[in-house]
């Protein structure tokens, strides 16, 4: 059975579901114009849209066999020849040549600038030639002139409602691109925190407002034990699998207004306002512990993990980059005392720890 979308590996799946999209939308349009037309008592207008259903369809089941180019250009033909049959046949007042308006976003979107600029021209001269001509020809087969107004709403309308699906697939695309660009540009593939730079940014902006209105402010880096041996003992992949199963471990453990990033290698900085250093080191005894007991296992073996914690709190107007210093400080040394330690900056105020 195919798959709804089977572009999705595409370089463009936007754009071809889109096409996709359309060819559903147009063919449905060409069955009410069967209808209508025969209704009218125009056959030789109706079964032109039963050609063009037809083409629709092929144009559909090329999308799903990948044959992208095949079904685009099938798409192209059948807008250009319709169009042009339409007004030769019916006047330049039944509005079929609206559609080729169409072709206008959707050369843009789907070529280089300077093919779209080309064919948007030739597209222009077809345009403009359809217009004279109909100027100094007759409708090869006139319909009443209510039929014309009734098929002139219809064919307006259906192109305005074109234009603005067209309009919203592109914005929803973009957007839901600009997102992606964004997350990418603030976390770390691996681990899904932050990465260094936003967190830098972001504790920038918290330091800031603590500098407007003081709050206690904790500082926790994070580093874990002898990681080098693990990526040496289990290899790189393994090392990989524990860096991310111990910074889910520290996302789950923060909260809501906490904020925390890898901030090396297997290093990371979480940033605790509203809290003191006691509240801190209680915080940061759970985390050391609950990584200790965390089962991550490689060949049925389990993996030893453990952490080092390094906190200190944040002094009003200091440099970030001194608080930073004061808590890799207190990490190394928890690593000279031991590892699997949280240790305390020298002489954080009301601790003589
Ligand atoms: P310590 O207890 O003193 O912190 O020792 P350590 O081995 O943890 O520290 P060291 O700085 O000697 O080694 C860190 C290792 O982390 C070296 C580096 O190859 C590894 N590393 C850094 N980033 C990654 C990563 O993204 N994936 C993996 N698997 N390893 C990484
Ligand atoms: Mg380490
Ligand atoms: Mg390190």
């Amino acid at each position: 059975m195919q798959s709804d979308n089977p572009h999705k590996h595409d370089s463009r799946p936007e754009f071809w579901q889109l096409s996709m999209r359309c060819c559903q939308l147009a063919g449905s349009v060409d069955v009410a114009f069967f209808l209508i037309f025969l209704t009218l008592g125009s056959p030789v207008l109706a079964w032109i849209n039963v050609i063009s259903v037809a083409m629709y369809v092929y144009a559909y089941r090329a999308f799903n066999q990948r044959r992208n180019r095949f079904a685009v250009m099938l798409i192209r033909i059948e807008v250009l020849v319709h169009a042009g049959l339409g007004t030769v046949l019916v006047g330049w007042e039944s509005g079929f040549h609206y559609f080729l308006l169409m072709f206008i976003p959707a050369l843009f979107v789907s070529m280089r600038a300077r093919g779209a600029w080309i064919l948007a021209a030739c597209l222009w001269a077809y345009y403009v030639g359809l217009d004279v001509l109909m100027w100094f020809v007759q409708p090869l087969q006139p319909i009443s002139s209510n039929a014309l107004l009734a098929v002139h709403l219809f064919n307006l309308t259906v192109v305005f409602f074109m234009f603005s699906y067209l309009a919203l697939f592109y914005v929803i695309t973009v957007t839901r691109a600009h997102k992606s660009l964004a997350r990418m540009a603030t976390t770390d593939s691996l681990t899904g925190l932050f990465n260094r730079r936003h967190m830098i940014a972001l504790t920038e902006k918290e330091l800031a407002r603590h500098n407007r209105k003081p709050i206690n402010l904790t500082l926790m880096l994070m580093d874990i034990d002898h990681f080098k041996q693990i990526n040496d003992e289990y290899g790189h992949d393994i090392g990989d699998r524990v860096l991310d199963a111990v910074s889910h471990l520290l996302k789950c453990s923060m909260r809501e207004q906490d904020f925390i990033g890898r901030w090396g290698g297997e290093e990371f900085l979480a940033i605790l306002p509203e809290t003191d250093v006691d509240q801190a080191v209680a915080g940061a005894e759970r985390i050391r512990q609950a990584v200790q007991a965390q089962a991550i296992e490689s060949d049925g073996k389990k993996i030893g993990v453990t952490l080092s914690i390094g906190i200190t709190q944040y002094r009003a107007e200091e440099a970030l980059s001194n608080a930073i210093a004061r808590a890799d400080h207190a990490l190394y040394k928890g690593k000279s005392a031991g590892r699997n330690r949280v240790e305390l900056a020298l002489s954080e105020p009301g601790r003589t720890r």
